[in-house]
């Protein structure tokens, strides 16, 4: 079974882009690469542009055909980058396709890089001076411009810093000359600084991205409780009128004066509109109870408790429903003396109910619902478990379950609910210091657990 505590429900919070395998860090990741990809062309043009302004300077100090080849390859690659990356730059903009967009690019931008490299160590005239520093405010201006364009996708940065700097950088070193080892150095020191701010911008960029990620949840989120309160609005509406027709219509036919109701006939009306009554009354107790839930208003009296007997209530509270369902509900706890909860017993029992409950409801016919509990967290907590054989929830909407009215699908089914059973039962649990979480598995059934703190010992 796969498993899902509330506690993994957090929203992702700062930092949510540092793992790009949790789903609102490849939301940043795609911002990033979509920010890298605006600028795709740039470095093509720049250093097509470059190449020729190196091999007209060096035409004199290089040996012609060897500028004339590098210049051929440099440019033939960067158009055929152009015409390659323009078609698969064309591609919706999912995450896959602007991932394999950016590593392929990254790779071409290596290339570009080593050709770059290959300049510096093969156009270095050895006693032209002017000509090094040349080179090297050539190769130097291409990295700042790396830094400019690749800060959003830093592989693509280093992709093409290594291969064009350090070639020149240890030709420099190795010449010999006092002068030639100072320009070596200087030269790192040069790609370092603009390394920091290549990323400080992609730190930037990154923060950017994850406020705009956290924008748009939050966006979605609200309009998804916008859209949750209205279908509970309408499912409310929907239960309250279904008692209160009922209601008046019994009320009716007793005032009625001119039809006769036999005296028999006239308990059973009482008892409806009693029974409907109760019902309306059950209804508006839950939503008030979730108001105070959520607010935190719930009362609570926390004492030691025993678990083993609270199970036993229950089980004992739910068999009647269990047995109408075809349902066998069994306590594997039995007798067994656990170490007592520091826990309210009517809360616990309620949430226990509601739990068993949903195993019940959700289940198959000629199902199963199990309880037990366990010490837990180290014999700091006891764990009450309540496992299923029933439907079980699609892990896609394990995120939702714990959300005020979303009955996740089931609203138009046959199985009677408001989807507020679990948020309550998880601010009860948590506002006596507990976790409440489950396990899950599609066709198989479910397992939902609580986790109460133990009861101080006596001495
Ligand atoms: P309700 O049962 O009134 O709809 P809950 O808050 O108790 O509200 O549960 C919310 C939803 O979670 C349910 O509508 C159902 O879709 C799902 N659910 C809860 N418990 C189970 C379970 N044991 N097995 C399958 N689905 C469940």
């Amino acid at each position: 079974m796969l498993n899902k505590t509330d506690d993994q429900n957090a929203d992702a919070a700062p930092g949510m882009g540092a793992d790009p395998l949790h789903p609102c860090g490849q939301l940043v990741q795609t911002h990033l690469i979509e920010i890298f990809k605006e600028k795709y062309r740039i470095p093509l043009i720049t250093s097509s542009i470059l190449s020729v302004i190196v091999v007209v300077l060096l035409r004199n100090a290089v040996d012609w055909n060897l500028l004339a080849g590098w210049l051929v390859v440099l440019n033939v690659s960067n158009f055929a980058r152009l015409v390659y990356f323009a078609r698969i730059a064309g591609r919706p903009s999912d995450h896959g396709n602007l991932l394999h967009f950016a590593n392929r690019y990254t790779i071409a931008v290596a290339l570009n890089g080593l050709l770059w490299g290959l300049a510096g160590v093969l156009f270095f005239p050895p006693d032209m001076p002017e000509y090094q520093v040349f080179l090297a405010f050539v190769i130097g201006g291409l990295v700042a411009g790396a830094a400019a364009n690749y800060a959003a996708w830093l592989p693509a940065f280093y992709a093409h810093t290594v291969p064009s700097v350090v070639p020149l950088a240890i030709r420099f070193m190795t010449e010999g000359r006092e002068v030639s080892v100072a320009m070596g150095i200087i030269l790192l020191l040069f790609t370092m600084a603009v390394y920091v701010i290549a990323r400080n911008s992609n730190n930037s960029y990154r923060h950017m991205a994850e406020l705009q990620v956290g924008r748009s949840l939050l966006i979605k989120r609200l309009e998804q409780a916008n859209r949750a309160k209205t279908e509970f609005l309408s499912s409310m509406s929907h239960e309250l009128r279904t008692p209160l027709n009922s209601i008046l219509g019994f009320g009716q036919l007793l005032c009625d004066a001119a039809v006769e109701v036999p005296r028999e006939k006239q308990f059973r009306f009482a008892g409806q509109i009693v029974k409907s009554g109760q019902h309306l009354l059950d209804l508006i107790e839950r939503v008030l109870e979730l108001s105070k839930a959520e607010t935190g208003r719930l009362q609570l009296k926390l004492e030691p408790v025993s678990i083993t007997d609270i199970i036993g209530d229950c089980v004992g509270m739910m068999t009647a429903e269990a047995k109408e369902r075809k349902i066998a509900l069994f306590n594997e706890l039995g007798a067994t003396d656990l170490p007592l909860a520091f826990a309210d017993r009517a809360r616990t029992r309620q949430v226990l109910l509601n739990l068993i409950s949903n195993g019940i409801k959700y289940n198959r016919d000629g199902g199963i619902v199990t309880l037990t509990a366990e010490e837990a967290a180290g014999a700091a907590a006891l764990r009450i478990v309540v496992r299923d054989t029933g439907s079980g929830i699609p892990a896609a909407k394990w995120d939702q379950l714990f959300e005020p009215f979303n009955r996740l699908g089931r609203e138009a089914g046959e199985i009677k609910g408001t989807g507020i059973g679990l948020t309550i039962s998880k601010q009860i649990v948590e506002q006596m210091n507990g976790r409440i979480g489950f396990e899950s598995s599609e066709g198989q059934g479910s397992e939902f657990w609580i986790e109460l703190p133990r009861a101080p010992d006596d001495d």
